[in-house]
């Protein structure tokens, strides 16, 4: 089975993965913005309409320069560690004070930043259809059931191990999906449930289908989200 003719890859073909409109562009998934440059030669690329793909650009921006940010304790664009995020600070001083507004200290005396979580979560949805749509060929078609995130330190042991080891059963990804191919090539190890590092310390992520249709994501190993469709 040749992985590069995948006959589930055509019957996606047409579709817009986020809107199901007619597409005219394709997107990275993960969006370049939250990975550092070089990229990597073999990021995800799907599908979609030029209008998807702009509307999302903002959040995801914002969504990697808030992250950097928290992760460096910092707006100030020579104090991140990421060069591409120190540009975005340097050339866009009004997400610069956004962020740095969002910044406020609890009554233990503890820093912390508080996100615009409507944007946070609709680039987690956007980012985890890229992913279901690249991985399984599925598109989800509602809103997801659930969307969560949290920095990883703040989880406890149990949510933990079930974020990291994904300690569910999977099922057999559906004949001909990426996930599929991999899984007949090495039948011993169903790579379906097992985490994916795009970039190092960067991005990774996991999908997986138990009770539905499951999105994992690490970012800067930071922030950890979910997000679950039926
Ligand atoms: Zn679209």
């Amino acid at each position: 089975m040749d992985p590069r003719k995948l006959f589930s890859d055509e019957r996606l073909r047409g579709i817009c993965v986020y809107c199901c409109a007619t597409p005219d562009t394709r997107d990275h998934v993960p969006s370049k913005v939250l990975l550092d440059d070089p990229l990597p030669s073999d990021v995800s690329v799907v599908e979609c309409c030029s209008q998807c793909n702009a509307s999302f650009s903002l959040d995801e921006e914002y969504l990697a320069t808030f992250i950097e940010c928290v992760v460096c304790g910092t707006t100030n664009p020579a104090d991140v560690s990421r060069d591409k995020i120190c540009r975005v600070l340097e050339h866009t001083p009004a997400l610069a004070s956004l962020i740095a507004q969002a910044e406020f200290v609890d009554e233990d005396g503890q820093q912390l930043w508080r996100p615009d979580e409507t944007r946070v979560m609709d680039v987690l949805v956007k980012l985890a259809r890229g992913h279901a749509a690249h991985e399984l060929d599925v598109l989800p078609p509602d809103d997801p059931i659930d969307v969560r995130f949290a920095p990883i330190s703040m989880l406890d042991d149990q949510a933990t191990a079930r974020f990291v080891d994904n300690q569910e059963t999977p099922f057999f990804p559906e004949i001909g999906s990426r996930e599929f191919i991999r899984a007949f090539k090495e039948p011993h190890t169903l790579l379906l449930d097992q985490w994916r590092v795009v970039q190092k310390g960067r991005y990774e992520y996991l999908v997986t289908q138990v009770n539905g249709t499951i999105v994992r994501m690490l970012f800067s190993d930071y922030l950890a989200a979910e997000v679950h469709w039926d």
